[in-house]
């Protein structure tokens, strides 16, 4: 059984249909990643995945319990944990404090503030300064360590390196590894499609609110991957 699955999800935004008939199948222990042009439905995906939409038809099954209406605390219960677009950290609390807001509603597990630390050094000495003085790179590192503090078993990253310099990018998807090692699965939305391409297990390309294309990023080739982002 898939950890995550969407079966024929279409989602709406009142009138505008933003995501037709979307069937995607996550599987435990993998990084899935969504790639697709601005405007293409992926953060409407993740957003459906973690309850702050409901589909008007279609299925999300997480570990085969059909959660299309739970609201979205009782999903962080279940396990399911969001970097939302844009980092969206608590400007006012410290680091520290944006670590512990992340455990309000944990699960049993590993991750602690001091493994957050260890995962990314570049926090620990940052601990007690607020986090609105944090850079760009600080605050996706923080928004990560306080989705990973509630001990998902999946966790959702939007728009991971959108705005951050390369080598902080690459700090980023280094620590990939350690939480699949954790125990966590990870679905993210990407626009940097070369760096994704390398740690993810299986992509699909949305187009227009469509998948375009599906599969194993070794199995496909960068014509059609291209194709698919673009619409030609
Ligand atoms: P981006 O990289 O820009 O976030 P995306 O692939 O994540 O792109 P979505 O944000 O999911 O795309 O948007 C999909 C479609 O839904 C777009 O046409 C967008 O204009 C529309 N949309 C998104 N949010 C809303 C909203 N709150 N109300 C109405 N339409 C919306």
């Amino acid at each position: 059984m898939s950890l995550l699955e969407l079966e024929g999800v279409n989602v709406f935004y009142e009138d505008f249909q933003a995501l037709y008939d979307i069937t995607i199948s996550v599987e435990e222990g993998e990084v899935f990643a969504c790639i697709g042009a601005n405007g293409a439905g992926k953060s409407t995906m993740l957003k459906t995945v973690a309850g702050l939409l409901i589909p008007r038809e279609g299925r999300v099954l997480f570990d085969g319990q059909p959660i299309n209406t739970m609201p979205p605390y009782k999903r962080v219960e279940l396990g399911i944990s969001s970097v939302p677009e844009g980092r969206r950290v608590f400007p006012s609390l410290t680091v520290h404090e944006n670590l512990l807001m992340g455990a309000y509603r944990k699960r049993k597990g590993p991750w602690t503030a001091d493994a957050i630390y260890e995962l990314f050094p570049l926090l620990q000495p940052l601990r007690r300064r607020q986090a609105s003085g944090l850079s760009g790179g600080e605050q996706q590192a923080l928004a990560i360590g306080r989705a990973l503090m509630a001990n998902p078993r999946l966790i959702l990253m939007d728009e991971v390196s959108l705005g951050l310099a390369p080598v902080v990018i690459k700090r980023i998807y280094e620590a990939f590894p350690t939480l699949l090692e954790n125990g966590c699965t990870i679905l993210v939305v990407e626009q940097d499609v070369q760096h994704v391409l390398t740690v993810a297990g299986h992509v699909a390309c949305f187009l227009e609110g469509r998948i375009a294309l599906q599969g194993i990023p070794s199995e496909l080739s960068n014509e059609q991957i291209t194709a698919a982002y673009f619409g030609v």
